[in-house]
């Protein structure tokens, strides 16, 4: 079987193209040295071997503080009329592609979000696969996910180009002229050990309540939340309403929230339903490797390994899964 091939020397006009069909943004590494998706002009913007970025493509589908209702006393409550930014995400790895497919099933379910499908609808995805490094576990750096419009797997002189979406497979034929033909090169196995212990605890629903970690994890904590901020499927956020002074007009906003903060499950009334760090840890837990929900079940956990990179006191919840291998066996 042959497959599409895109030498490295045609990526340039490969990215020029790209421009067609939105703004183009890919991976780039800051003045200070950090991983970054941000805006791209030519090939040379790009890192293209990094890992992992600080900060995951979430932030495409879901910004950090988002107008999602204005309000007016004629009009009731609209969704903004700005449309969402027509974008192409470039040198996306498979686990944040997992990470948006996590988030596509959170607001486009039983009850679409209607804002984030706006720019859902609006970004295309061009995956890239990696090396992994001692921090990843996804199980799955060199395949293509479902939901990436095009995917590149790197070899030594360039890379296989697939198409996994309707608007990839338009996509694809657009770009022949740029593409040879190779005999196909299967991805190698990756298996991840740590990531079938994950999805085996997640179908037995295994909490680990009596773990001496949550305690060892609590003491440890300094609950500065990064670990959730920089999560491909953390999506909590709190809802703020901004109304004008004159009581005609306001706005709701969402942002990001964090469950490892103590206001978290704090309500009306002074209550918190979290009030310990343990609760919190186990409340993380439980949502992220067991779901909630229509989610029960479905792990959000896609084995990127940035929480484990940049805690500032080492706290790895992966160890709970090592140390259940007898539980879970
Ligand atoms: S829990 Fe950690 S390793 Fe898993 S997806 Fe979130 S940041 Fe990545
Ligand atoms: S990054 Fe580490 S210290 Fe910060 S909240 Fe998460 S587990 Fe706690």
């Amino acid at each position: 079987m042959k497959q599409r091939f895109l030498a490295d020397n045609a990526l340039g006009q490969f990215l020029d193209w790209l421009t067609h069909y939105g703004v183009l943004h890919g991976p780039t590494r800051t003045a200070e040295g950090v991983d970054a998706f941000g805006p791209v002009q030519t090939e040379s913007d790009l890192c293209l071997d990094y890992r992992r970025t600080l900060i995951p493509p979430k932030k495409y589908l879901l910004p950090p503080r988002q107008t999602i209702l204005n309000y007016t006393t004629a009009a009731g409550y609209t969704l903004p009329d700005r449309p969402a930014p027509q974008q192409v995400l470039f040198g996306v790895h498979s686990c944040d592609l997992q990470g948006i497919a996590y988030l596509d099933r959170v607001f486009l379910g039983d009850r679409p979000d209607q804002l984030y499908r706006r720019y859902r609808n609006a970004l295309t995805l061009v995956g890239l696969s990696c090396e992994p490094d001692p921090f990843c576990f996804c199980a799955s750096s060199e395949k293509a996910p479902r939901n990436a419009d095009l995917f590149l797997q790197r070899l030594e002189h360039g890379f296989i180009v697939s198409a996994e979406t309707t608007r990839g497979k338009g996509m694809l034929a657009g770009l022949e002229p740029l593409l040879t033909e190779i005999e196909a090169i299967p991805p190698p196995p990756v298996e991840s050990r740590m990531m079938i212990r994950l999805r085996n605890a997640a179908e037995r629903g295994s909490t680990f309540p009596d773990s001496p970690l949550w305690e060892n994890f609590a003491a440890r904590c300094l609950s500065c939340g990064a670990c959730s901020v920089c999560c491909p499927t953390c999506y909590c956020f709190d809802v703020l309403e901004h109304g004008a002074l004159d009581g005609m007009t306001a706005e709701r906003l969402r942002e990001w929230d964090n469950c490892l903060f103590r206001a978290h499950g704090e309500v009306a009334g002074g209550h918190n339903f979290r009030p310990t760090r343990r609760e919190r840890f186990l409340y993380r837990y439980l949502h992220k490797y067991l779901g909630f929900g229509a989610l029960a079940g479905v792990p959000a956990c896609v084995g990127c390994g940035r929480c484990r990179v940049v805690c500032p006191v080492a706290i790895d919840l992966t160890e709970l899964f090592a140390e259940g291998d007898d539980v879970c066996a």
